[in-house]
């Protein structure tokens, strides 16, 4: 989102725009998300709705009065359902005034064909921070992130037997491994709890952990420290990971 917006800040500033400008009042309102002629669609709960793309559609119907084009986001553009899709497809089709759009995701492949085509595909890979701490290619990190992001679905939300479950998913995984695994876990509870402090919930493909409390995200933090100290010394690593799941289902059962 921040590199988005200063390509648009580029695009509207009437300054020459530099990195940062913010003294243009265009920067500026872009700045306090309030720009009436930039508009950031993000999902209403599950999915980003007819409704949405709807009132998006007649927002847009007319020429800005602020800049010369209109600009609108669609953050997580693989959560519109078929209805807002279709709605979409026809406002990529008839637009009725000078409008520029942007559809983000890490799913390209669930954003409707015919919207795909009708896009220009910029393929963006970021330098992630989390990476840089694990010394990792964008690859390798992509591999354990999904790696962690199965694994966390499967003991949070599926609730499957948890050392079973451990014993067929990390069993040929390294000491080196687990390690990188938890330390990204480490990051998304880290990211989750910040959220929840703000009132606010993760996006993208950690979602899923929204629905934990506070206090669960905080103790998960508590155990993922103590277990990033202990694995470095010399342990048994099925045992350790036993204990791990075990810790993790007494924070889950706990009633706060
Ligand atoms: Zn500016």
């Amino acid at each position: 989102m921040e590199v988005l917006l200063n390509v648009i800040k580029n695009i509207f500033c009437v300054n020459e725009f530099q990195d940062k400008c913010n003294k243009c009042s265009l920067c500026h309102l872009i700045d306090l998300n309030n720009l009436p002629s930039l508009r950031i669609i993000e999902p209403d709960g599950q999915f980003i709705k007819k409704d949405q793309i709807l009132e998006l559609k007649h927002l847009f119907s007319k020429d800005s009065l602020y800049t010369k084009e209109s600009i609108y986001i669609i953050k997580n553009a693989e959560r519109m359902n078929k209805d807002s899709a279709n709605t979409m497809l026809k406002f990529l089709e008839e637009p009725t005034s000078d409008v520029i759009g942007f559809f983000i995701t890490n799913e390209k492949d669930n954003v409707m064909l015919t919207i795909q085509s009708r896009c220009q595909i910029i393929e963006v890979d970021f330098e992630n921070d989390d990476n840089e701490t694990l010394n990792l290619t964008n690859d390798e990190y992509n591999y354990y992130l999904d790696l962690t992001k199965t694994y966390l679905e499967n003991i949070e939300i599926e609730k499957k037997k948890l050392i079973l479950y451990n014993k067929e998913y990390l069993s040929d995984l390294d000491k080196d491994k687990i390690t990188i695994i938890l330390k990204i876990m480490l990051k998304k509870y880290q990211e989750l709890l910040e959220a929840k402090v703000k009132n606010k919930t993760l996006t993208g493909d950690f979602t899923f952990l929204n629905k934990l409390s506070y206090n669960n995200v905080k103790g998960k933090l508590d155990l993922l420290i103590e277990c990033l100290k202990e694995i470095t010394y010399n342990v048994n690593l099925e045992l350790f990971l036993d204990k791990f799941v075990l810790k993790v289902d007494e924070i889950n059962n706990e009633i706060i």
